[in-house]
């Protein structure tokens, strides 16, 4: 009987153990999908790993915003407004169809700290100092907000305004996977559910003792450099590995909630919660994702707790005028994480707390070649890449293709031939009746090239762009997609990474869905049902359906 092909991962796995390496990267959340993206693309040996799946700490968590910065005007951090509104600009012309240009209408409580008149300044130069690349800000009066948006709550109000940055239209996770799966394309040895368990320094470079969290074997990867890029866990993996540094992170928890949908309209609605900070209702698919609070912890790992979601939901009730407030019953899902903000030494952080900024450090031990990634935003990661990739060939790495884009969507050609195909055959004709948007936008923003094949396979056989899972809008031939080259060990990497399924689907109708079984036996084949009993929390399938789970 002939052996089945062995998955990408098994592949890479078996890779990590027997290469040398140029550039070890621990860590897959955005800053190190960005550096392993950059570096592999310029012609660099990368192997990265993350001891869960990828983007599944704090790249999962965040409000999906690539954006300017406008709240750090208030503490005239100019310098960095200019670098962040740059860098989302750059993002919008890279990625137009997954980062997209949207309106925060912004209302404005009456003895708030600013009056609407000196915050529409604000927005202006903001919009100045992102180089008016987006559309012009507007001052609201209370009569505006109650003619265009009326389920704000005006009472109280002193009037607002609206300007403009831009949100991720899928979810940060998969903005995350489009950068590994770009370095997987250019060479890039990509691995998840690998664990960095320490590295140790040899004249000849670094030698990361690992272990493969789907067999438990252990393995050791040999690189000249190791890019530490564990978020919020790196210094725990610096101090283990005897690195020291002059930065460190602190942290700051931030939780959202989703729900259905609190306004018909595509904006962000922004508000000024009762502590003062930025507040959000941003559109997610056909759902609403609220939040998010800041609050000081010591540890990564968080929870929502009671308190967050009274929060949240006191807030949001306060400023809505919904036909019954939100409740608890109403949460479809939540999202928490901790922001690693980036500190020198010991300086004294109880202070100003929220006012930290969210820029980011990279730190680099030249004599070691090790480089630590601190802090930073998902809207600053093509700077983090580049960056990266500067420190890299500092330490004598060669980058032989040193000017080679790294990012962005494919060439306008090979988007006009897909949707011209897409046309011909009809393609949005299929679009199910429950989508957000119509199904050749969908495939092309989340596949990019990729999707002239899944064109090719719904010609060959039309069930391929039937729905699998009901009340979700993902069709046959992606799952197969996922199955082949999205690296999805667990059910929560598909429903909650490489889709946002978990996200504006409720738990329990996910669990009843009729489709849930055939699309877990397309990702899993004869592990469907112990996968679907981890995700669920069920009894644990038999041992032998175990072993065959790491195959996707
Ligand atoms: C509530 C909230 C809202 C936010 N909103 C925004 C926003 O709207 N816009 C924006 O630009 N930014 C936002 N951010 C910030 C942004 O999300 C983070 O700065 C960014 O995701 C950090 O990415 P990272 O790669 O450094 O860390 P992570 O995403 O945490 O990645 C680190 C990875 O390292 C892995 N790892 C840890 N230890 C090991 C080990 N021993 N071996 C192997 N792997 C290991 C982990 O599994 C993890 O996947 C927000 C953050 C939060 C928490």
């Amino acid at each position: 009987m002939t052996q089945p092909a062995p998955s990408l991962r098994e592949t890479n796995v078996h890779k990590l153990a027997s290469q040398q390496f140029d550039v070890l990267v621990l860590g897959g959340g955005i800053n190190g999908a960005v550096s392993a993206a950059a570096l592999a693309a310029r012609g660099a040996k990368v192997a990265l790993i993350d001891r869960g799946d990828f983007a599944s700490v704090t790249s999962q968590q965040s409000s999906n915003l690539a954006w300017g910065g406008i709240k750090y005007l208030e503490t005239y951090e100019f310098a960095l407004v200019r670098k962040l509104c740059k860098a989302r600009n750059r993002l919008l012309r890279a990625f137009p169809s997954s980062v997209q240009e949207i309106r925060f209408f912004t209302a404005v409580a009456r003895g708030f700290r600013h009056g609407r008149l000196k915050l529409w300044l604000g927005a202006l130069l903001y919009w100045a100092i992102g180089n008016f690349f987006t559309r012009r800000p507007r001052l609201l009066s209370r009569a505006d907000i109650e003619w265009e948006e009326p389920t704000i709550e005006t009472r109280g109000l002193q009037g607002g305004f609206e300007y403009s940055d831009a949100y991720l239209h899928d979810n940060d996770a998969r903005f995350v996977w489009g950068f590994i799966r770009t370095a997987l394309d250019r060479g890039c040895v990509a691995a998840n559910y690998v664990e960095a368990l320490g590295s140790t320094r040899s004249p000849q470079g670094w030698t990361t003792r690992a272990r493969d969290a789907v067999t438990g074997r252990e393995l050791a990867i040999s690189s000249r450099l190791v890019i530490n890029a564990c978020g919020p866990y790196a210094d725990e993996v610096n101090k283990r590995d005897g690195v020291s540094t002059a930065h460190r992170h602190v942290f700051s928890k931030g939780i959202h909630i989703i729900v259905e949908p609190v306004t018909p309209h595509h904006r962000v609605l922004t508000f000024f919660a009762d502590d003062g900070r930025l507040f959000f209702v941003i559109p997610m698919q056909t759902k609403t994702c609220i939040g998010t609070t800041d609050t000081r912890v010591e540890r990564p790992e968080v929870e929502v707790t009671p308190e967050d979601r009274r929060f949240v939901l006191e807030n949001i009730n306060k400023r809505l005028r919904l036909p019954r407030p939100l409740a608890e019953a109403d949460i479809i899902a939540e999202r928490c994480g901790v922001r690693p903000l980036v500190v020198t030494g010991n300086a004294e952080t109880s202070r100003d707390w929220t006012q930290l900024s969210r820029k980011h450090a990279i730190e680099t031990d030249a004599t070691r070649g090790r480089l630590t990634i601190f802090g930073g935003k998902l809207t600053d990661c093509l700077n983090v890449g580049e960056e990266i990739c500067e420190e890299v060939k500092r330490l004598g790495v060669p980058l032989p293709f040193e000017r080679r884009v790294w990012y962005g969507e494919p060439a306008e050609a090979v988007r006009d031939e897909y949707f011209h195909q897409a046309l011909l055959m009809d393609l949005d004709a299929l679009t199910s009746a429950n989508a957000s948007e119509k199904l050749s936008t969908r495939l092309w923003r989340r596949y990019g090239a990729e999707a002239l094949l899944l064109l090719e396979a719904i010609r060959r056989d039309p069930r391929q762009a039937e729905v699998i899972i009901e009340t979700s809008e993902y069709i046959r031939c992606e799952l197969d997609e996922a199955a082949r080259r999205e690296m999805v060990v667990k059910l929560e990497d598909f429903l909650r990474r490489r889709s946002k399924i978990a996200l504006v689907v409720r738990h329990e109708e996910i669990r009843a869905a009729p489709g849930l079984l055939e699309a877990c036996r397309i990702l899993f084949g004869t592990a469907a049902d112990a996968r679907m009993a981890e995700y669920f929390g069920e009894p644990e399938a038999p041992a032998r359906e175990r072993q065959v789970a790491g195959r996707e």
